[in-house]
This record gives structure tokens, sequence and C-alpha cells, in this order.
């Protein structure tokens, strides 16, 4: 198994200033990201504290100080795809004739490499620290999503899935570079593979995770019978299917956007968080929806009645836990994964409710500090 992480350690060259710093202002603090007027101390990477207090500090950056973003579910080989007609969703992206793998699979590595990079430089640019791709195209689509990352300091959980589906035997291959391996619907295999990959992934340890319930609710209790470390979509769960992953505790990826435009439906995410489920939100297919979060927590704020603080949970903190990540908080001991806001930007000034314009108006253009970023 790979570490998991691209992030840029800290060299030794790098000066004191770089390795230990503050970031002032309107904190969004702990899991519940109440406003605390204060700063943040970071060091070697690390939030070492969360303090409130009034005066000023000769700080890095004085703004909104907010968690970055973690993008709990991408397809970023779709890259080189980024604006087919929508037709359904089947002719789109189900393998292994869908319009998406038959551009992949004319797609060079080095273009498609280049076009992925784009978008993790643009998860950096946009405030995203950590994403989980289900990287298509076996062993070599794994390498060319490393190579993409590398030098972006954006962390990957890279779960990739053999080619041709049914390749049972080049798991171990794609385990020894991913994190795991991440399929479509148990509806698109061969009775019998779907149980053989999750069973060898589980063996060596890696993540196992589904599409279910994207479509129709036909392969959620197939998904579920998997066992499955991570289910993506649910978009059609039952009552009683919600009921069934809260007892299973098997967290759930939402991609709103992604379901709206390809018009299978809405995600019962009231539904679920009432039923305790642990919730993330991701972009999906790069050929739908870009790999912004700001665009996507305003899309949740609009769409449904649950509290800011849920939907901005739900684009950091929720993410972090269902990848095992030390993020997604403005807490003391967590990675300093951090980005500061301008308050008095023409978007932001005059904001009265911090958390409520962070989540349905901010974007990445209000970003002035990130913890992020690209590597010369
Ligand atoms: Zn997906």
């Amino acid at each position: 198994m790979r570490a998991g992480s691209t992030t840029a350690t800290t060299s030794e060259t790098v000066s004191m200033r770089e390795r230990e710093y503050l970031l002032s202002g309107s904190i969004l603090s702990g899991d519940d990201f109440d406003v605390v007027e204060g700063y943040v101390c970071v060091r070697d990477g690390v939030i070492t504290e969360v303090c409130e207090e009034s005066g000023s500090v000769d700080a890095r950056a004085h703004g909104i100080v907010m968690p970055c973003f973690v993008n709990a579910h991408t397809h970023i080989g779709d890259s080189v795809l980024k604006d087919p007609q929508v037709t359904d969703l089947v002719s789109l992206v189900q393998p292994p004739d869908g319009l998406k793998h038959r551009v992949l699979r004319d797609t060079s590595t080095h273009d498609l490499t280049n076009a992925m990079r784009a978008s993790v430089c643009d998860m950096a640019a946009t405030g995203t620290c950590a994403f989980a791709d289900f990287r298509e195209g076996g062993v070599r689509g794994v390498q060319a999503l490393l190579y993409a990352i590398d030098g972006v300091s954006v962390n990957a959980t890279v779960l990739g899935r053999p080619e041709p589906p049914d390749n049972v035997d080049e798991i171990d291959s794609i385990l020894e570079l991913a994190d795991g391996i991440g399929i479509s619907s148990t509806s698109d295999y061969e009775p019998g593979v779907c149980e053989a990959i999750a069973e060898r992934t589980r063996g060596r340890g890696g993540i196992f995770a589904i599409h279910a319930g994207e479509l129709d609710s036909t392969d959620i209790g197939d998904a579920l019978d998997l066992n499955p470390d991570l289910l993506i979509h649910l978009t059609h769960a039952s009552a009683d299917n919600l009921r069934a992953v809260a007892m299973r505790e098997i967290p759930v990826v939402v991609c709103t956007q992604s379901n709206l435009l390809t018009r299978v439906g809405v995600p019962p995410l009231t539904d679920m968080l009432a039923a305790g489920l642990t919730v993330a939100a991701g972009t999906d297919n790069v050929m739908f929806n870009s790999v912004d979060i700001f665009a996507e927590m305003r899309f949740l704020s609009s769409l449904f009645a649950i509290d800011e603080r849920q939907v901005l949970r739900m684009c950091t903190r929720a993410g972090a836990v269902v990848l095992g990540l030390n993020c997604g908080a403005i807490t003391a001991g967590m990675d300093a994964k951090v980005m500061v806001l301008d308050k008095d930007s023409y978007n932001l000034v005059g904001a009265k409710n911090i958390l409520r314009s962070v989540v349905r108006r901010a974007r990445a253009g209000d970003i002035l500090f990130c913890s992020g970023g690209v590597r010369a």
C-alpha cells in the first residue's frame, strides 16, 4: 500500500516563517465550525493552537480561517472530456463501452496525465486539500494519476479498478500503488465478479468502494451484501436501505450536482442525515461537473433545507473521516489544511453570519491564503 499522500514534506531549508506561522480573524473552529475571533498557530504543518483573543497578532493572513475541502468522490480521468452532450447516464459512463471509456481508450497517457493534472491544480486553486478518485484503466490508469498529482499539495486517495473489469488478478498490482478499489454498480458485472473483487481487495487491506443506487434502487442490496467500506450515491435509497446502511455504519458520498445534471434524481440527503449516516460530498465525473467544492456547497445549501454546519461538514470533516485523514477541522492536533478568505472582498464584505456566508456565497476568488498549492 502506498502512503496515500502527495503532500510536500517540510524540507530542512524551509524558513522558520514557513514552518511556524499564525492565521488570524474569524475562525470556523472545531467540528461545529463555531465562529471564534482569534488566531490559529501552525507549526510544521500541524495546527498547534486555536486561540480566542481580540488583539492583533503578526499573522501571515487575516480573514475567515476555515478548513480546506475534502472532495470525497471524483473521476478525474474524465478531464479529457469536459463538455459532452449530456444524454443518458448509461451511454455516457457505463463500462466497458460508455462514451467516457471509449474516449479514455483513445487518449494517450501523456494527454490523460496532463488533463488530470489540470483538474488537480484546479482543486488546489479552489481550496481542496484532498480527494478520493475512482481511477479507471487498471495499473496504468493508477500510474497516470500518480504522475498527474506529483508536486501538487493535494492528498489523493486513489481507488483503482481492474481492466478488463473481471481481471481480478490485477488487483494485487493495483494495490501496490493505490489505496483501494472503486468499482461501478454491481449490475455492470457478471455474477461473482464483485464478490471476488471485494474479497481480494479486503485480503490486501485495501479500501473497497462501490457505486450504488444511482440509476435506481435495484443494486443497493447487492452492494450492501459486499460490505463495502464506502458507498457512492444512494440517490434512490429507500428508508429501509438507509436503515441497513446505518446499521452497518457504512459512510456514503453524495454527488448532488452530478445527479441533477444526469437527471437521475435527488439524493435523500435529509433522510440520510436523520438516519445518522456519515455523509460526505463529491463532485463526481469531471465530464459533468467541475471539481470546485465552493460551487457544490452553494448547490447543496440551495437544494436542501439543512443547517449550514452540515453542508460545510459534508465538504470538509466528513470526507476526511471517510478517507481516514487528519484534517477537515480547525482543531489543535489536526494537519494544517487551512485556508483564509478575504472578509473584505466585494463578495463577502458586510457578512454578518460568517458561516452562512461561507456556505452560501464564498468562492475561490475570496481565498487570500491556502495551505495547499503546486510546487514549482
Ligand atoms: Zn462515480
